[in-house]
């Protein structure tokens, strides 16, 4: 019999879900909306109902083994959903124990970055590997941590939160109410920020200069970059040479065998990895050098955050069967 799992992403647009096998072959996928019902309850009614179609459609005998949720805000110890700012829902969202009720199979909630990390053990270029970070590169900066094969929570489940580790302390405004985090600088919003000081500061010709702050985009820097526009190759290497710094700092911390660089920014290759790796390099401490990989997550697709949510669930049964043998024994 087929054993699948259920991988849910909630986004603060649209909430993808998707059928996965241990493969990693994704069965069925599709979306809804995450911002039009007002009510909680409204919005998991059709959550659930479009999910047991999927499950009503799948051919032949399976089993369905567990659910996982990548959210903002997931709080992997209670598998709630906590004050996301992005989502309209506020307060505690109980949203694992509806799941189980639900669907009567185990769920596990987490942020969207730790499903990430996990999503690149159990399906994509960490296999095999038991300490790493993947640092995700969206709107901000996520990132997720795992140390001796298993994910890194901490005590309230926010352990690593990279990006709102500060660069500079008199510097950018961040969401979070701080100054000069790494994700205002590092980030498909911080390259934005770093081309506008740019161009303000100087004055060679750019394709970007007249174009609105709202309408610049990752992929446009990145087209200009390739075509050798000075502003967008420098903007490139002041991201670079900040991340390239953090992570040397970064490393101490769980001394990884690699750091996976995923989505928005990481698609822009040489011009991103290049100064990351050049001033990684440069500011590690002497032991740490030649010795820690940079590389591209292998989950740059649209069923990544699928698959991140999904991997959840075999995680957390390998644990489960690790913890049987440890009893046995
Ligand atoms: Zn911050």
């Amino acid at each position: 019999m087929r054993e699948l799992t259920i991988g849910i992403d909630i986004g603060g647009t649209n909430t993808k879900y998707g059928i996965v096998d241990k493969e990693g072959n994704v069965v069925f996928h599709g979306s809804i909306s995450t911002t039009q019902h007002e009510e909680f309850k409204d919005y998991f009614k059709s959550m659930a109902d479009a999910m047991q179609d999927a499950l009503n459609n799948v051919e032949g005998d399976y089993k369905l083994l567990g659910i996982g949720v990548g959210a903002a805000n997931g709080n992997y110890y209670k598998g709630t959903i906590e004050r996301a700012t992005n989502l309209r829902w506020k307060g505690i969202i109980p949203l694992a124990d509806m799941l189980t009720e639900q669907f009567h199979v185990p769920a596990i909630v987490t942020n969207d970055a730790n499903a990430a990390a996990v999503g690149e053990m159990v399906y994509g270029a960490a296999k095999g590997m038991k300490d790493f970070i993947v640092i995700t590169l969206g709107t901000g900066l996520g990132s997720g941590f795992v140390c001796g094969g298993q994910l890194l929570n901490g005590k309230h489940g926010i352990a690593g939160e990279v990006g709102h580790t500060t660069v500079n302390y008199a510097g950018r405004h961040c969401n979070c109410g701080k100054r000069g985090c790494l994700e205002t600088y590092v980030s498909a919003t911080g390259i934005k920020r770093t081309v506008y000081k740019l161009l303000a500061d100087y004055l060679e010709p750019s394709e970007l200069r007249g174009i609105s702050f709202d309408n610049l985009s990752t992929k446009m820097i990145t087209e200009s970059a390739v075509r050798g526009d000075a502003v967008a190759l420098a903007a490139f290497e002041y991201t670079g040479r900040i991340l390239g710094m953090k992570l040397a700092e970064t490393v101490v911390h769980t001394d990884p065998e690699a750091i996976f660089l995923f989505g928005g920014l990481s698609l822009a290759g040489d011009l991103i990895f290049k100064p990351t790796i050049k001033h990684m390099e440069a500011n590690l401490m002497p032991v740490f050098r030649g010795k820690i990989k940079v590389l591209p997550s292998l989950l740059q697709n649209q069923a990544a955050p699928i698959l991140g949510a999904s991997s959840l669930v075999w995680n957390y049964l390998d644990n489960q069967n690790l913890h049987l043998k440890e009893a046995i024994i």
